[in-house]
């Protein structure tokens, strides 16, 4: 008879392992708390309009073509993949911004007109991103933070230089233009640490950004989860969606299945891709590996303030993505992680993607995201998110030379309470524990409990990391260590 898995969570994660185990000839059911799947990546729908909730820009599709690939499938067999063209604008003043489009040529030409000289800097620049790329993304992601010795190989000992510098020093040294050097600041944001905090050695994700490109699943982002539904009914999955778990069923140090709605269901293997710190909450005390002063010394990855919006006309002066960067960076991420406060003056990030996905809003309206970054655990209340929308709104406004406000049909917003209420999120993280130096691999909480026997988490909080593409990468690796441990 197969054994029995309960999976807590339908994000990236635990669909990614239900798809997997369910293939390996488990038995898996997946018990979500809320009444969709998909977790920080669900969809909005409001008068015409889709938004997707959380994640917005589609990076790595090597790892999602690999992930699909491992079920004999391709991404085309689920959803359309547009490459967008420009990848993303950024805002320094007003009328005043910076386009990077779709290949490292026109990337080049753009840095050259800002920065003479500054191309060949890029060139080189990329090319070193790109070696990381191969070996991270393609290699070491897919270890599963076991044992230090994974990050040991001939390519990583040459690198050892690249885990003592950081990101911040790299570039300014080779990019004296304070424009071109915080665009190759962004693409490590999404690890969720500052650029001075993180290893020189994530220049990979400058590759993922300017090498390999940015890409629109037609529909959105919800479409991938969407297709891993599908797989992992295809693949004999069940799925119980307002079903949360409250309690991890313990008896002498083995895991024994799941407490949801009253009911106990009893299962070989549980496997949580819900935050950890939570999952630990649904386990007695004794049997948490990790203690509430382990969980508040750990840099976690901002939250967020968001605002889904619908506008009654199409805007103008914007991309897809358009980062609005006109205000100093360095005091906005003090706020973030050393002092951690509402920002004066945030940086924000908007994307429409009724710009080139017409599914997103009805004829001649756009659907805005507004996002700003914040430090997980501020006070959230409706005058501070109303406050904060008046400031970048304005601010839009002004950069972009047009006025919106009036053509506003509905915003909602969502931030740190939603966070916590919607995903029982650490401090209303929005991406997770950050990929600083002594936060990677083998130093993140770990895949396989320690203290019980078939317990098992997954997830951004664990190896390797916040993002889509690590989310998926780390429910295959779950998956092969749960396959390892039943078969030892
Ligand atoms: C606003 C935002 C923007 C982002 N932008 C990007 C982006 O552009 N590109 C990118 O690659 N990444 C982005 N990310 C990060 C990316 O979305 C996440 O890393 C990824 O979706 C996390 O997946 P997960 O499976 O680890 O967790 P989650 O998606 O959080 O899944 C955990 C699931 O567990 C459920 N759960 C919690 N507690 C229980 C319980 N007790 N019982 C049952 N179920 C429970 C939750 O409801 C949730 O469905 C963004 C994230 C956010 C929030």
């Amino acid at each position: 008879m197969s054994k029995t898995i309960s999976i807590i969570g339908s994000g990236f994660s635990s669909l990614a392992a239900s798809c997997y185990l369910a293939k390996q000839g488990y038995e898996v059911t997946v018990f979500e708390k809320n009444s969709t799947v998909g977790g920080r990546a669900r969809q909005l729908k409001k008068d015409g309009f889709t938004f997707d909730i959380g994640p917005t820009w589609y990076w790595m599709p090597d790892v999602f073509e690999r992930f699909f690939s491992d079920f004999g499938k391709i991404p085309a067999d689920y959803y359309q993949l547009d490459k967008l063209n420009p990848a993303y604008s950024v805002y320094f003043g007003k009328d005043d911004y910076v386009t990077i489009e779709d290949t490292i040529e026109k990337i080049c030409e753009t840095f050259e007109t800002e920065e003479r000289g500054s191309s060949k800097k890029l060139k080189k620049f990329i090319n070193s991103a790109q070696t990381n790329y191969d070996i991270a993304i393609k290699d070491l992601v897919y270890n599963p933070g076991e044992s230090p010795l994974e990050l040991v190989t001939t390519k990583t000992i040459k690198k050892l230089d690249q885990f003592v510098s950081n990101i911040k020093r790299d570039v300014r040294k080779d990019f004296k233009n304070i424009r071109l050097a915080q665009i190759l600041e962004f693409p490590v944001l999404f690890l969720g640490a500052k650029p001075s905090k993180t290893p020189s050695f994530y220049n990979f994700m400058n590759y993922a950004d300017f090498g390999i490109g940015t890409f629109h699943p037609k529909k959105g982002m919800y479409q991938v989860i969407l297709a891993m539904q599908s797989l992992a009914k295809e693949l004999g999955v069940k799925i119980n969606t307002n079903a949360p778990v409250d309690k991890i069923i313990v008896e002498e140090r083995i895991a024994k299945g799941i407490i949801s709605n009253g009911k106990t269901y009893f299962s070989d293997i549980v496997l949580s891709g819900a935050d950890y710190h939570h999952s630990e909450t649904l386990v007695d005390k004794q049997y948490r590996q990790y203690s509430e002063k382990y969980w508040t010394k750990k840099t976690f990855a901002p939250s967020s303030l968001l605002f889904y919006v619908g506008f009654d006309k199409k805007l103008k002066n914007v991309n897809h993505h358009t980062l609005f960067f006109d205000v100093d960076f360095d005091t906005h991420a003090e706020a973030i992680y050393d002092e951690p406060n509402w920002p004066e003056e945030p940086l924000f990030y908007a994307s429409f993607p009724s710009i080139t996905d017409s599914y997103s809003a009805p004829k001649n309206k756009e659907a805005g995201i507004f996002l700003i970054p914040l430090a997980p655990g501020l006070e959230d209340t409706e005058d501070l998110r109303e406050l904060y929308f008046k400031k970048i709104i304005d601010r839009f406004e002004e950069l972009t030379s047009q006025d919106v406000k009036n053509n506003i049909i509905f915003k909602e917003s969502f931030c740190v309470n939603d966070f916590i209420k919607d995903y029982n999120s650490y401090k209303g993280n929005a991406y997770g524990m950050a990929n600083t130096l002594l936060q990677t691999a083998f130093l993140r909480p770990k895949l396989r409990s320690r203290k019980v026997k078939n317990l098992f988490f997954t997830g951004q909080l664990t190896v390797p990391g916040p993002g889509v593409p690590p989310s998926l990468i780390s429910g295959k690796l779950v998956a092969e260590l749960i396959n390892k441990y039943q078969k030892n």
